[in-house]
């Protein structure tokens, strides 16, 4: 039924992956579907706040978010799934958007905000996400 699934986790938020994850698995698994995860960090660039880090560090911070990725695939996705971790650069709704174009996603699977803001029924990411997206979102609620 689906065959490209983008999972958009936020690394320093658990409730982004914690039961969205499980839930893009199963539609993988179900599917054959290869899972896409994606996490966006801010792209510094040529910021006026660039100047005070040191002049790797957009790489580096790249590169962890790439590992952090693999780590969490490793030990909640099995084998029988298809991963491709992706680290994006920039504003994060549209990053997403961007990534589910590139990758011709059928499905997006995210969470519809983090549980302390309880008086949010969808975040501002997520919101965007379902507003803009072309192909089908699936909203995990918290
Ligand atoms: P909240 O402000 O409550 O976190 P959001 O709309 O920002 O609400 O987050 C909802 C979802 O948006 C997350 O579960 C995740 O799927 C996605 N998201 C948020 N931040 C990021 C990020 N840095 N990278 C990738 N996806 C993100």
């Amino acid at each position: 039924m689906y065959k490209d699934v983008l999972l958009p986790i936020d690394l320093n938020h658990e409730s982004s992956w914690r039961k969205a994850l499980p839930v893009a698995v199963a539609v993988c698994q179900q599917s054959k579907a290869s899972l896409h995860v994606l996490t966006v960090i801010p792209d510094f660039g040529l910021s006026m706040i660039s100047q005070y880090f040191p002049e790797n560090y957009q790489q580096e911070m790249k590169k962890q978010a790439l590992d952090n990725l693999h780590a969490l695939t490793r030990k909640y996705v099995g084998a029988d799934v298809t991963v491709q971790h992706i680290v994006g650069e920039g504003t994060i709704y549209q990053v997403i958007l961007e990534t589910a174009r590139d990758i011709h996603a059928d499905l997006i699977v995210l969470a519809s905000h983090r549980p302390e803001l309880e008086d949010y029924l969808i975040g501002p990411n997520a919101s965007r996400v379902v507003r803009h997206a072309t192909c089908s979102v699936y909203v995990i609620r918290e």
